[in-house]
């Protein structure tokens, strides 16, 4: 075995409810993966202590088969200083703010680790293996706790002016009257087509006496609010449920449509937890998206579900690692992407 042949990479992927880390052949196989609860709240560092506890179990798993972890990537929601490797504004993560999340790994681990954005991470992820294979150009949006987003263009993730950040279509404002956001700002389209958006749209229906029984009330009084339950809701009829599906169907369509209009392209992928709502919010985005694109045919518009689901972004933040492993560690001259 040659020393490419024995390297294999860790992919991980730090959302705001779960992390989730993998082990990951460089073409995108996935051979096994953990997950543990995010619990940011408890500290970052007791974040840290968790995450290194779940690579060194792929980092054993690895050195078992006879393997050696090269690079280890990360996707982590929010603005990331690349270089440093730390996490700079993340909405959902606060308590990441500042943290030179890399530099602790890397110092723990003795392997190279790599930070992207979870969505970017989730677009390279689709395009090498998913529902944006064989498609040069197109937009991503990963729908979970907080809305991402990511833009593939002739076949590469656009980084723009490497500022840290880019398709943060999430705080895009779709209503400036809209609902506060985690950013701060007022009615980005996270703010409602996000888990938090639906949860949020919930409580607000309870606080005005809209909502005074009923499954949603009592999940909302117990504090077991979840996107799925407001899903099987929508799904068994509830009015307010289907509202909340419309509104993530509708503003998705809005954002979609300007970013069509914008880039000049006509393919869009949409992922993360809240896309397993997709037949409560198809229609009022296809709809959405027609009106409010007035550049192109409602039929040449093609809006896919990822094909990767949960898998995307931990194939995506694997395959990023490797194309960034210095060339004196695996031993190749460069790669190119
Ligand atoms: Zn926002």
């Amino acid at each position: 075995m040659t020393t490419m042949d024995r390297d294999i990479l860790i992919g991980g992927d730090i959302g705001g409810t779960h992390m989730r880390v993998a082990l990951v052949e460089r073409h995108g196989l996935i051979l096994h993966q953990s997950r543990a609860a995010t619990d940011v709240q408890a500290g970052v560092p007791d974040v840290v202590k968790r995450l290194v506890r779940q690579c060194l179990e792929m980092m054993e798993m690895a050195h078992r088969m006879g393997r050696r972890v090269c690079a280890i990537g990360l996707g982590v929601a929010g603005k990331l200083d690349r270089r440093k490797g730390a996490v700079l504004f993340s909405p959902n993560l606060p308590p990441m703010n500042g943290y030179p999340l890399a530099r602790d790994l890397r110092r723990a681990l003795s392997v190279p680790v790599v930070l992207e954005n979870d969505a970017d991470s989730f677009g390279v992820g689709e395009s090498l293996l998913g529902a944006g294979r064989g498609t040069p150009n197109w937009i991503g949006l990963t729908l979970g706790t907080g809305v991402g987003g990511c833009i593939i263009l002739g076949g590469r993730l656009w980084r723009g002016d490497e500022l840290g950040f880019s398709g943060e279509f999430g705080h895009m404002v779709v209503d400036p009257q809209g609902p506060l956001c985690a950013c701060g700002l007022k009615g980005c389209l996270e703010a409602h087509a996000s888990s938090s958006a639906l949860q949020q749209g919930v409580r607000a229906a309870v606080a005005c006496g809209r909502l005074s029984s009923g499954p949603l009330h009592a999940a909302c009084s117990s504090n077991a609010l979840t996107s799925e339950l407001i899903h099987h809701q929508a799904c068994l009829g509830d009015e307010l449920a289907r509202e909340l599906f419309h509104r993530v169907g509708w503003t998705l369509g809005l954002a979609i449509a300007g970013l069509f209009s914008a880039l000049g392209i006509r393919h869009a992928v949409i992922g993360g937890g809240v896309s397993n709502g997709w037949d409560q919010f198809i229609e009022p985005l296809m709809d959405s998206v027609a009106r409010h694109c007035s550049m192109l045919e409602p039929a040449d518009m093609v809006i896919r579900r990822s094909e990767l689901g949960d898998d995307a972004a931990l194939i995506g933040s694997a395959h990023l690692a490797w194309l960034q492993v210095p060339a004196a560690v695996n031993g190749l001259q460069s790669h190119t992407e």
